[in-house]
């Protein structure tokens, strides 16, 4: 055997043959969670895949000669996860800002070092963030990217998008201008026109920028031309210290809310704002595990809930946080029970019956994504006719797959991506038996590598620590009347002691 017949490390080999464009793929024996209006839930059941779309969904679905059978036993099968608000071009300082505010990560991005990445670094982080949401099971994703200084870094930000099989909306920003100038740039318009076709749903377009709430509501202009492009607008709303309800009544009064419309966050509002965002059908992308450490305020589904906002799930940055959405799930399911105990306990109650579901957290990762980007009649459950966006999650060697005896909690407490086996998107087996197909994880490393290099030169070895590790508050433990009983070395006796303040 010549080594022109091994596959090279690290690319696909036997399984790329085995899913040829074209052959239908079929699913066996799974428990599948459709996510349909109905929540239907069926066990050992198939789903076959034809073309782009869903051909079936059912029990012992017969199948055309040639189909290639995915073993689905002891797994899930569920539609692809919707992420709708990713900084993707800031993957490449992956982890970096763990220990970050938002102010801390106000000063590092928008005010100090956002300016200094060049076009090939938004590249290389939407290369790695666009292929690790594949790999995790995300199949749809925005790329919320406030980093296009120029039309030059928007092509970037689209040529990696373009070379990782999801599906992927790009939502225009840039934090270094107001969005009434970059909008207005005749080179934004040729931008759109060159990279976007209407009705392509594997790469879709909005605009992103947030609502200051000056009264001059200089923000009008880019809603016109949203308006004019027929784009949604996705905004960072109630975010403390930032954005707040004046915002969202400038742009209710001005005409400017649809069902279109996202709000990001949107947490430190008033019941004035939720009525709103209500009345008007806009939507919330939630970031649980980002508004719970960097402060934009208490993750607001417990408020929205109340209100009957749609909810969709994101998970922000990975400068901080994980970019699967079982960590959305999770993080959104505890933070909703803890704030629902919390608000009881001060009523002198107790909650004996929780209000928010494992099920409608993965409902709000699947089908609320999909309709709050518009592509509910496309993706976003597993039913025939729509496009094929779906996820296995099984694992054999695990300890954690069975019994599986409640799918929704499974999927929301006990899963993660080493558990995603199979990926399709939009027809196509993206990755199959934990590993990626057709997407190239050396280059991303190899390219983000190089950023990493470049950005460390720029800043210097001083910013660069101090930008990792924030200063830590000074912490003073209380003074407590009780005595302290410690073990003295030096007579080999226990000793009782007082302790201050401080000490
Ligand atoms: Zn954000």
């Amino acid at each position: 055997m010549s080594t022109a017949d091994l596959p090279a490390r690290g690319q696909p080999g036997r399984a790329e043959s085995d899913f040829a464009a074209g052959r239908p793929v079929v699913f066996r024996n799974g428990t599948v969670l459709t996510m349909n209006d109905s929540g239907q839930v069926l066990p050992d059941a198939d789903v076959l895949i034809s073309g782009e779309r869903l051909a079936a969904v059912g029990t012992g679905l017969a199948v055309p000669d040639g189909t290639a059978e995915i073993d689905a036993s002891g797994g899930i099968v569920m539609p692809g996860m919707i992420d709708t608000h990713r900084h993707m071009w800031q993957t490449a300082m992956r982890g970096y800002g763990a220990d970050w505010t938002l102010t801390q990560y106000f000063v590092w991005y928008y005010l100090n070092w956002g300016k200094v990445f060049r076009p090939q670094d938004i590249y290389a982080g939407n290369l790695l963030s666009a292929i690790e949401a594949v790999d995790a099971g995300v199949t749809t994703t925005v790329d919320w990217s406030h980093g296009l200084q120029t039309v030059e870094h928007a092509d970037a930000a689209v040529d990696a998008l373009e070379e990782v099989p999801g599906r992927f909306l790009l939502a225009y920003g840039n934090i270094q201008q107001g969005p009434w100038v970059w909008s207005a740039a005749p080179e934004f318009r040729a931008f759109v026109n060159r990279r976007f076709t209407s009705g392509n749903d594997m790469l879709g377009f909005q605009m992103a920028f947030d609502v200051t709430g000056d009264p001059e509501f200089p923000e009008r202009a880019a809603f016109e031309v949203a308006r004019e492009l027929g784009a949604p607008v996705t905004t960072h709303a109630g975010v403390w210290g930032a954005t707040n309800d004046d915002g969202i009544r400038l742009m209710h009064e001005n005409g400017f809310m649809t069902p279109a419309t996202i709000y990001v966050h949107a947490t430190t509002l008033t019941a004035d704002s939720y009525h709103r965002i209500a009345a008007t059908g806009g939507t919330a992308s939630v970031a649980t595990e980002s508004e719970q450490s960097a402060g934009q305020g208490y993750p607001p589904t417990w408020k929205l809930r109340e209100h009957g906002i749609g909810v969709s799930l994101s998970m922000d940055t990975s400068v901080w946080w994980s970019g699967d959405l079982f960590s959305a799930m999770r993080a959104t399911l505890g933070a909703d029970r803890s704030r629902e105990h919390l608000e009881a306990h001060g009523r002198q109650e107790t909650v004996t019956h929780c209000h928010l579901r494992a099920e409608q957290v993965v409902n709000w990762a699947t089908m609320g994504g999909a309709r709050a980007l518009g592509l509910d009649g496309a993706v976003g459950s597993l039913e025939p006719g729509k496009k094929a966006d779906v996820v296995l999650i099984k694992n054999d060697a695990s300890p954690v797959m069975f019994p599986l005896l409640n799918p929704f909690g499974q999927v929301a407490f006990q899963a993660q991506r080493a558990d995603v086996h199979t990926v399709v998107v939009n027809g196509r087996v993206v990755k199959h038996d934990h590993r990626l197909i057709g997407a190239n994880l050396g280059k991303a490393r190899q390219v983000v590598g190089q950023t990493v290099d470049y950005l460390m030169a720029e800043l210097g070895p001083d910013a660069w620590k101090e930008g990792m590790h924030p200063e830590v508050p000074q912490a003073k433990v209380l003074a407590n009347p009780y005595t302290y009983t410690e073990w003295d070395a030096g007579s080999a006796r226990w000793k009782s002691t007082r302790k201050d303040a401080g000490a």
